[in-house]
């Protein structure tokens, strides 16, 4: 469910008309909003409740400081994997003791800054960064909370791109060598193991996936007390898909993937930390985008809009569908159209959907592209020299640019010209 529907034959976000927005931003931009963000995140810590846990929400879905401070401020602690998205996370005024780091590849320097800065725990991933993270500890005269992230070779049966939790994978370490691992991090100075790390992928449509890898952790934890580790903490990491279609079967809800965690982990004593990103900010977000031409072509006809994969890629990276809706609600049974839609980058890749059923729309129409929230904005670029898209949260009746979109001047500064030329 998500708060942004038809009024009065126009989309809104909340209570906010989106036409209004456009009038002042301009197109294309993402908008949140602040209703369904908190919704999301309620669902989770109402699905752990009674169990003492932390929701931490993944940055990397949705990284602007004002959605991580509405998030903050309902007391969600923060999953970052680089030293920016942990800036990003202290700029949002989320204590240190609330962010977890999590990475394949954190340097020596984005553990310093963790460490000086404060944090939960590093979720380690490899024995190298187990002794980098001891060095740097120790220089530093302070000890590093850890847990080490297991693969637990299960298949999450999501995108490849997206599967995290293969042994073929680059994730953490073996199920099979944790107490190995777990003995040489005992004996290395600087670090104080807390617990268990484990995220097997992203967009997992069942929690079939989820009930193995916990099973498995549940017996990692039993097996490590007994060789003298003290686990009080696991991290279960995140994944929970979306609905990205309206006609889809369903994926599983919170309060089943809740429910799963306390049948597998919950007898433990062990407080529990989960990482959503995707299903608290996927379908809290709209690219919205105008309609620059329509083109006839042989035999299809393409719907030419001012977004492109710049701003979202998710379409030609991962192939993934998004609903797309016109801002003007069509009446019922309103004849449709089938279009190819597409932006205007250099690319064939840059379409967004083939064969599209849509409602009748004109040049300079307003569309919008739904579950956009996630991975829309944090994975958008300049190519072709578009200007970063903005981005505007919405809250009740109120919306606020909360990132602006650079001007050419701004753009162009930032390239600068060797004393040669
Ligand atoms: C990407 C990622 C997440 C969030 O995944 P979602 O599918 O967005 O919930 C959580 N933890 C780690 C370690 C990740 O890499």
């Amino acid at each position: 469910m998500d708060h942004f529907l038809y009024r009065n034959g126009t989309l809104h976000a909340e209570g906010v008309a989106i036409p209004d927005i456009a009038a002042t931003v301009g197109t294309p931009f993402y908008v949140y909003s602040t209703a369904t963000l908190t919704r999301h995140y309620r669902l989770f810590t109402d699905a752990l409740a009674p169990l003492p846990h932390l929701v931490c929400f993944a940055i990397k879905s949705l990284s602007n400081v004002a959605v991580l401070k509405t998030l903050g401020n309902l007391g969600a602690g923060m999953d970052v994997v680089s030293g920016g998205e942990y800036l990003r996370a202290k700029a949002a005024g989320v204590p240190g003791e609330r962010i977890v780091f999590s990475g394949v590849g954190k340097t020596r320097e984005e553990m310093r800054l963790a460490l000086t800065g404060g944090i939960r725990q590093f979720n380690v991933e490899s024995e190298p960064e187990l002794r980098a993270l001891s060095e740097v500890a120790t220089s530093l005269g302070l000890t590093a909370p850890i847990t080490i992230r297991v693969n637990p070779d299960v298949d999450a049966r999501t995108h490849e791109k997206i599967a995290t939790g293969k042994k073929e994978n680059k994730f953490g370490i073996p199920i099979a060598r944790a107490s190995e691992v777990y003995a040489e991090a005992a004996a290395l100075p600087g670090l104080q193991v807390v617990g268990i790390d484990v995220h097997i992928g992203s967009q997992l449509t069942e929690l079939e996936p989820f009930e193995q890898a916990y099973l498995k952790v549940a017996d990692l934890t039993r097996r490590l007390r007994s060789e003298g580790h003290t686990i009080t903490r696991l991290d279960l990491g995140g994944g929970l898909g979306i609905p990205y279609t309206r006609s889809n079967e369903a994926p599983p809800l919170p309060t089943d993937y809740g429910a799963l965690i306390k049948r597998t982990v919950g007898d433990l004593g062990c407080e529990i930390e989960i990482e959503p990103g995707r299903l608290i900010s996927g379908n809290a977000g709209l690219l919205v985008a105008s309609v620059i031409y329509i083109k006839n072509g042989e035999g299809r006809d393409f719907l030419i809009l001012d977004a492109a994969m710049n701003d979202l890629v998710r379409p030609s990276m991962y192939g993934a569908h998004h609903d797309i809706v016109t801002v003007a609600e069509p009446p019922v049974a309103a004849p449709t159209q089938e279009f190819d839609v597409v932006g205007p980058v250099c690319e064939t890749g840059d379409t967004f959907a083939r064969g599209r059923e849509l409602p009748l729309v004109a040049e300079g129409d307003l569309i919008a592209f739904r579950s956009a929230g996630a991975y829309g904005a944090v994975m958008a670029s300049e190519y072709n020299t578009r200007p970063l898209v903005p981005e505007v949260l919405v809250n009740g009746d109120h919306f606020a640019v909360i990132r602006e979109r650079p001007t050419f001047d701004e753009i162009l500064r930032r390239d600068t010209i060797p004393p040669w030329l």
